[in-house]
This record gives C-alpha cells, structure tokens and sequence, in this order.
C-alpha cells in the first residue's frame, strides 16, 4: 500500500475549513444550527469545522455505509441516526467526500422526510466526476479528481485516518 506526499497540505486544508466556517458563520448567524457529521469519514473535518464556526449550535452524527446492488441502484445501511428532533432546526450535514452522490442524496431524503425547516449540505471534497445522483452541495472544500484519497478522516480499509493531509492512494502491485 503506497501513500504519495501530500495532494492537499496541512496548512490548505486549515485556510479553507476556516474560509468555509466564515461563510457558514455568516449565513446561519441567528438561526437554530444543528450540525450532523456523517460518520466515520467526516470525524476530523467536522470536529475542525464546528470550532471555527462562531453562531451556537448544536450536534449530532450519522453513521451510514452504501452498498451498490446488481441494478446499480444504491443503498444505504444505517448504523446509527440522528436522535435530535430535526423539526423547527435549520440542519447542517457534513460530509466528508461526495463520489457517486447515492448516500448522500439518500440521506438528504431521509432527513428532509422529517420536516427541518432548512436543509443544506457541506463537503470536505468533491469528486463531482464520479457523480451518478444530482444532489445539491452548498458548502465544498476543494473539487478534486478522480483519484482514491485517504487522511484527514478518510481510509482505505480503515487506515491512514489520522494522517493530517490528503494523499492519494495505491494499492501497490
Ligand atoms: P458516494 O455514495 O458519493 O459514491 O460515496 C461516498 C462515500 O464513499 C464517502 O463517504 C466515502 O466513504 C467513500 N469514498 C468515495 N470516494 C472516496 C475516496 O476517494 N477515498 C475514500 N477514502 N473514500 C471515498
């Protein structure tokens, strides 16, 4: 397994989640924010993102793994949902990387199913070449490539979480 230098560095990283909390602080400024990380993938960059973020708030996690069936139609596994009651609360979801859009988009059509009064969405990353679902982003760190990233939350296998970068990954042969 081979992990390349750093594709997004340390110090890109903390000037965008900061720019992003800036613009976020701004647009929820007195409102009732309940921010939701979709776990495991987005620990890290909600954890950065919600300090930097000045109007209170409060949070809650999702815990969901996708799953392609044979007609390509995605599905979505939950391991844990939101115990916060959503209704009247303006719901941040934070997610780590949007690939095909399927989990994302089916959880947006979960929540949405519970009645918050606003629903917006933020990203780490976007692979928006991947996309299969059209699912509205508000909120993107940094567009990215086709390429299998790992750091900074998201693994291969479960590893290279905790690296503090973003790094591309190959599987060496
Ligand atoms: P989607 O449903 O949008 O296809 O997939 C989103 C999920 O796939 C992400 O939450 C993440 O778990 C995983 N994923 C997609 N692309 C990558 C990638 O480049 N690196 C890693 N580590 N996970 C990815």
């Amino acid at each position: 397994m081979v992990v390349g230098k750093p594709f997004l560095t340390v110090e890109q990283i903390h000037q965008r989640v900061a720019e992003l909390a800036h613009v976020i602080s701004a647009d929820y400024d007195g409102k009732d924010l309940l921010a939701v990380g979709i776990l495991k993938g987005a620990f890290i960059f909600f954890s950065d993102l919600v300090r930097l973020i000045k109007t209170p708030l409060m949070i809650d996690f999702i815990i969901a793994s996708s799953y392609l069936k044979s007609d390509s139609q995605g599905e979505v596994k939950m391991h844990y949902d939101i115990r916060e009651d959503v209704t009247d609360k303006d719901v941040l979801l934070i997610e780590d990387i949007v690939d095909t859009g399927v989990t994302l988009n089916n959880l947006r059509e979960r929540l949405l199913m519970q009645g918050p009064k606003s629903l917006k969405i933020c990203t780490f990353l976007d692979k928006k070449g991947r996309r299969e679902v059209d699912v509205p982003l508000d909120y993107v760190g940094f567009d990215i490539p086709n390429e299998f990233v790992v750091g900074y939350g998201l693994d291969y296998d479960n590893r290279f979480r905790n690296l503090p970068y973003i790094s591309v990954f190959k599987k060496s042969t």
